[in-house]
């Protein structure tokens, strides 16, 4: 984009008022106190027009899908299938056949490391690992080193929280055959530059699995443009329901990939006599009654946020991280853990003679919701020499006069605490 171009585009813009009024949850109360609800990296609330497509799939046409040829079964299908369609143009990718729904992306990570991995490494392999992943995208890759005997390098992070680009580089060898990395960290915020990253695993011909789980609610996602090989996301980060996920693969890499977990759905003919024939992709690894309800309610999730304007929704949010952030830094004592130029809206901080566990308890006594604990990053805290921090993360639907809120809880709870 030119520079001018950039300078004259209308800012995109973000109508909070009406945003919150998607959401019945916000009008609640918490000891007393109007909700803040500022713990959307775990999980995001959800808008009335998700849990209205939930109740009308179990109030009109609730089936079990494929295999159904009475009208309930039909419209199930065809609701389920068009919400395949539907992520295949969030994240842009070439064919909806190349969207597998999981429970979230927990289970897309292990798809991968199970039906992939297994089919593809040996003794000896190397597989990149960076030091912020959450714990879903480490522990899957530790019990395939356990298993077969995979080595797992880390891809160190610097002080800022941000991943070391030259000693990636210096990682790879000619037995480096996947690397594994976040979009955006869950713990920091720190948003990775995955298409360079992408490019270089590929020089060295290795694959890329991206974690897309805090990225996907906060940017446009384009898996075609990063080159990503697998990329995953959960409908629960994203305004939907939990129980619903995402990973996405490249077609062939999904033909290649013997299947994971076996039962119904997944099959062609089985058959004691003859060797038991899979379905095509991408059914071959949705084994049994997927969540039904749940993916066809993550299509409405991805329609809010497309109604919403997902630009407007980070560059809001990007406003709130910049008024929180200013807002803590007056606070004596508290330091910021990540520290990243680029970040998503991810607010990480520790104060000197306060315990993060203490500040989060006394703090939702004002009914703000933030997160304490390692946020199943618990590599990444060793590194910054914690085992626990505080939290707040944003979405849509936050107010700068709840992170006013924020700032203003913890001056008074530290101060009880000290
Ligand atoms: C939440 C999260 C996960 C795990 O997602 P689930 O929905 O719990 O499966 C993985 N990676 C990142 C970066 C996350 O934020």
């Amino acid at each position: 984009m030119t520079e001018l171009a950039t300078r004259t585009m209308p800012l995109p813009s973000l109508d909070v008022a009406a945003v919150r009024a998607d959401f019945p949850i916000l009008t609640r109360q918490v000891h007393g106190r109007p909700l803040v609800y500022l713990d959307n990296a775990a999980t995001s609330q959800t808008p009335r027009q998700v849990i209205e497509v939930f109740a009308d799939y179990y109030g009109r046409y609730n089936a079990n899908i494929h295999r159904g040829l009475h009208t309930l079964a039909d419209e199930a299908t065809a609701a389920f299938e068009e919400t395949r369609e539907h992520v295949r143009r969030f994240l842009n990718a070439a064919e909806s056949r190349e969207i597998v729904f999981t429970r979230g992306t927990t289970e897309a990570i292990n798809l991968v490391a199970n039906a992939w991995g297994r089919a593809n490494l040996v003794a000896g392999d190397e597989v990149l690992v960076s030091r912020m992943e959450h714990h879903s995208n480490i522990v899957p890759w530790q019990l395939l080193a356990r298993e077969l005997g995979v080595v797992i390098k880390v891809i160190p992070v610097d002080d800022r929280g941000v991943l070391d680009l030259a000693a990636y580089g210096e990682l790879f060898t000619d037995r480096t055959r996947l690397v594994a990395v976040n979009h955006v960290s869950n713990a920091f915020g720190t948003i990775n530059p995955v298409r360079e990253m992408a490019a270089m695993a590929h020089d060295a011909g290795a694959m890329i699995l991206v974690d897309g789980a805090q990225a996907a609610p906060h940017q446009a996602i384009d898996v075609r443009a990063i080159d990503a090989d697998f990329y995953a996301f959960s409908a629960h980060k994203v305004y939907g329901p939990t129980g619903a996920g995402v990973l996405y693969g490249k077609a062939s890499l999904f033909e290649a990939m013997p299947p994971w977990q076996g039962g119904g759905e997944m099959i062609e003919t089985v058959s004691f006599e003859e060797p038991t024939t899979f379905a095509g992709i991408p059914h071959k690894f949705e084994a049994g009654t997927p969540a039904i309800a749940e993916v066809i309610a993550l299509g409405e999730a991805l329609a809010w946020v497309e109604r919403t304007g997902i630009e407007a929704i980070g560059a809001w949010e990007g406003r709130l991280l910049a008024h929180a952030t200013a807002g803590v830094s007056r606070i004596d004592g508290l330091r910021i853990l990540g520290t990243a130029p680029d970040k998503a809206g991810v607010l990480s901080f520790v104060v000197d003679g306060a315990h993060a566990q203490d500040i989060g308890l006394l703090i939702d006594q004002l009914g703000v919701a933030i997160r304490t604990g390692h946020h199943c990053a618990q590599p990444l805290l060793a590194q910054f020499g914690v085992d626990a921090t505080c939290r707040a993360s944003f979405a849509a639907y936050n107010t700068l006069e709840e992170v006013d809120i924020l700032v203003d809880g913890l001056h008074r709870v530290i101060g009880m605490l000290r």
